[in-house]
């Protein structure tokens, strides 16, 4: 009688080859595998999964909606619990910055200054410093739906971190856009960090790459990706 696979099974297994392939990817790349921090992404997916990936020895978790993002890691036992490290990744409304500031740890869609202020508010209240990275936006110039600053406008963004008070800047993330080669983007992308970089040196973290390009974004220089179905599987439809 064969042993059930268990959803511990399954997640391990995803775990396991996306591992493999960051490592690869990052030998490829003349990298070490272990400058590429795995960010876990769970929306959609239950508590109880992110709990089995702390246990598989998941470190960052990501989400991308409020109020989804602070239920499951209150579910999850409250701050510290886990010891993981949340990651908000998704678009963000303004009204709800102040939310997110309160839990998150790292916010990597900050694309418009009126949101600094907002973090830097729910970042008191918890007395809890966040980490910040910039979204660019890799798609060209008024494209439907468009998330991410401009590369021009992240000098302004930049002080605009640094003058808030709670919050660190650390780099930037970008997602590569439909209909494009990834690896064409990923390489601009790699340009914009470059200026960006030379300006402020300690805010190297480049958050790129998800499920079907994150080796791309390894290739130019990622230092986070941010990999769901790959390791979760399928989510259900999008709301
Ligand atoms: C959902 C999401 C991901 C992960 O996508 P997968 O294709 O499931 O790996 C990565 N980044 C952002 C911003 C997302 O919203």
């Amino acid at each position: 009688m064969s042993t059930p696979v268990t959803r511990r099974d399954e997640i391990a297994a995803g775990l396991d080859d996306v591992r493999r392939r960051i490592a690869d990817a990052a030998a490829a790349a003349g990298r070490s595998g272990d400058d590429v921090t795995l960010v876990v992404v769970t929306k959609f997916f239950p508590a109880s999964d992110v709990r089995l990936l702390a246990e598989l020895g998941v470190t960052d978790v990501g989400e991308n909606r409020h109020p989804e993002a602070g239920d499951k890691l209150a579910e999850c036992g409250a701050f510290g619990d886990l010891g993981l490290r949340w990651h908000f990744i998704g678009g963000l409304q303004s009204n709800k910055a102040a939310a997110v500031g309160s839990y998150a740890d790292v916010v990597e869609s900050v694309d418009r200054v009126k949101l600094v202020n907002a973090l830097n508010r729910g970042a008191h209240e918890r007395s809890h410093e966040i980490d910040v990275l910039l979204q660019v936006s890799l798609d060209p110039p008024g494209r439907e739906g468009r998330a991410g600053a401009d590369a021009r406008e992240l000098p302004a963004l930049a002080d605009a971190v640094d003058a808030a008070g709670m919050l660190r800047l650390r780099g930037l993330m970008a997602i590569a856009p439909l209909g494009e080669e990834p690896r064409a983007a990923f390489d601009r992308l790699a340009e914009v960090r470059a200026s960006f970089v030379a300006e402020r040196p300690d805010a190297t973290w480049l958050s790129a790459g998800m499920s079907n390009d994150f080796e791309a974004a390894i290739g130019a220089g990622a230092t986070h990706v941010r990999v769901g179905s790959a390791i979760l599987g399928a989510r259900p439809e999008i709301k």
